[in-house]
């Protein structure tokens, strides 16, 4: 970590998507490519069951029959796939057969599979990534990041995105720098790279003059000036931590923050095949709460939906997906599966304080339902004699512009308000977070935001309720100071470095 600036060679991930830089291999090549890896993997994996199952279905005639169809009535090679994949989904789904049911994930796989071989992307391309690379990629999803080996990483570049997008909130409370909406036409393989977050540059193939001026440039710079850090300071303003993993919270409450603001959940479903289990979920708040020491930890609820999928619910394609079913509107539409979630948050707060926390809230009534999931929780715990911490707090995200309309309303139901700047200010300002072309709609400070972030702390003022700001715009040396004069009673940050900058010596 070299502040944010890093150097590394280039590791294009190539997915082939929208890249139209096709591998040219025909249909049977990827059939025999796919199959020898799947073959591969049998011999590797310690679940070789897996693999099995997809080489069977690789096998299978349907699947190759349905894709062939599709080529003979003029489709090109990917497309047939997708469009075979989509229709054995539907037929196997709208059987009503477990087991057929139960292979649909198989038929993406493999399907996906194919897609790869197609388009040139190598399948099993995060297990190439070799150390100190410079990911560079047309798009990256938190899914992505979840299977990488972030430790391998020096730095992220990538074409679309911008500074609120998760692969960068993501690489954030990793110390790795990003730079979004970069032109990465002229990257190859291999190239070194020096990828300067603070400018939003990179240089590919810099002098070893250039880089050491860089280097000097950036040696003991501090990104929070003096004076942005005694205002935030002297506002007497909490300063926590966001975290989206065991290590984060270590490494931000090392850092020396004051309890975790946003714990954010959902990367526990992003990377796994499987749902994690109530049980699974406990043990891994049970660790939260540990490595909180003493301190509070807030536990957002799992925010799925918008650009962080969990292929393993499989979950209807939407046409606006941050529009769609994400956050609380997905928990509250799988309420078994949000109570699993609840009774492992409420057994963990039996160890230490924990918070439970809403996100993408837009109505009183579903902090109303939801809340009503909570006391069903407690009460079976209750009945089963199982311990949990009585009277949990429960607080929302004001991240879309109903719920700062109607802040006053959320306020008479909920223990406290954190804003969250980057879904706040992308709702406010119709302004996609992933797309770099509209990214300088994205301020926090904007005329429109300060009109939103002044109904939310009037109401919560008024109302005699917490609020706090987790979103990235609380890292802002510019504006951290802003939120702290409007009335953030705390601001969470998301780079354990900026906690530690902050808080540092006096
Ligand atoms: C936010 O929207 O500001 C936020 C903190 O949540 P996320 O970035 O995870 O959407
Ligand atoms: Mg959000």
């Amino acid at each position: 970590m070299e502040g944010r600036f890093a150097t590394g060679k280039a590791w294009i991930l190539d997915r082939g998507s929208g890249s139209g830089r096709g591998s040219g291999r025909t249909l049977e090549e990827a059939f025999d490519l796919e199959s020898e890896r799947l073959k591969a993997f049998i011999e590797d994996s310690p679940v070789p069951e897996v693999f099995s199952a997809h080489l069977e279905m690789l096998e299978d005639q349907l699947l190759r029959d349905t894709i062939l169809r599709n080529v003979s009535g003029g489709m090109v090679p990917v497309d047939a796939v997708i469009a075979a994949e989509d229709e054995i989904m539907g037929l196997f789904l709208g059987i009503d057969d477990e087991y057929l049911r139960s292979r649909v994930d198989d038929v993406r796989d493999v399907c996906q599979g194919l897609i790869d071989c197609l388009e040139g992307a190598s399948p099993n391309s995060y297990e190439s990534l070799p150390p100190d690379a410079v990911v560079v990629a047309e798009e990256l999803f938190p899914s992505d990041t979840a299977m990488m080996d972030l430790d391998k990483v020096k730095a992220f570049v990538t074409a679309k995105g911008s500074p609120t997008s998760h692969v960068r909130v993501i690489a954030r409370s990793r110390g790795i720098p990003a730079v979004t909406g970069a032109d990465i036409s002229g990257i190859r393989s291999g190239d070194l790279l020096l990828v300067d977050e603070a400018n939003g540059t990179v240089e590919v193939n810099p002098t070893e003059e250039r880089l050491e001026a860089v280097r000097s440039m950036n040696r003991g710079v501090s990104v929070f000036p003096e004076e942005a850090r005694r205002a935030v300071l002297d506002s007497g303003v909490k300063v926590l931590g966001n975290a989206g993993s065991i290590k984060e919270i270590e490494a931000v409450i090392g850092a020396g923050a004051e309890g975790i603001g946003l714990f954010r959940t959902e990367f526990l479903f992003l990377g796994s095949d499987n749902l994690p289990s109530e049980e699974e979920q406990y043990q891994i708040y049970k660790k939260a709460v540990e490595a909180c020491q003493g301190r509070p930890l807030t536990i957002r609820t799992m925010d799925i939906g918008g650009d962080k999928t969990v292929p393993c619910l499989n979950l209807p394609k939407e046409d606006n997906p941050f529009l769609g079913m994400r956050g609380i509107r997905l928990s509250l539409s799988m309420p078994e599966l949000f109570k699993e979630q609840i009774r492992a948050i409420l057994r963990a707060s039996a160890l230490g304080k924990v918070r439970i926390m809403l996100p993408m809230v837009s109505r009183v009534s579903e902090v109303i339902q939801a809340k009503a999931l909570v006391k069903e929780c407690e009460a079976s715990l209750e009945a089963s004699g199982t311990a949990f911490g009585k009277n949990i707090e429960i607080g929302v995200m004001i991240e879309t512009p109903a719920a700062a309309f109607v802040a006053d309303l959320l306020a008479c139901e909920t223990d406290f308000f954190s804003v969250g700047t980057n879904d706040l200010t992308q709702y406010v300002m119709a302004a996609d977070r992933g797309n770099a072309s509209v990214s300088y709609l994205l301020d926090p400070l904007d005329d429109a935001m300060i009109q939103a972030l002044r109904i939310v702390f009037k109401a919560a003022r008024e109302k005699g309720v917490p609020a706090g700001v987790c979103g990235e715009a609380a890292s802002e040396p510019k504006v951290a100071p802003v939120l702290c004069e409007m009335g953030a009673d705390s601001l969470s940050l998301g780079s354990p470095a900026l906690i530690g900058e902050l808080k540092g010596s006096d």
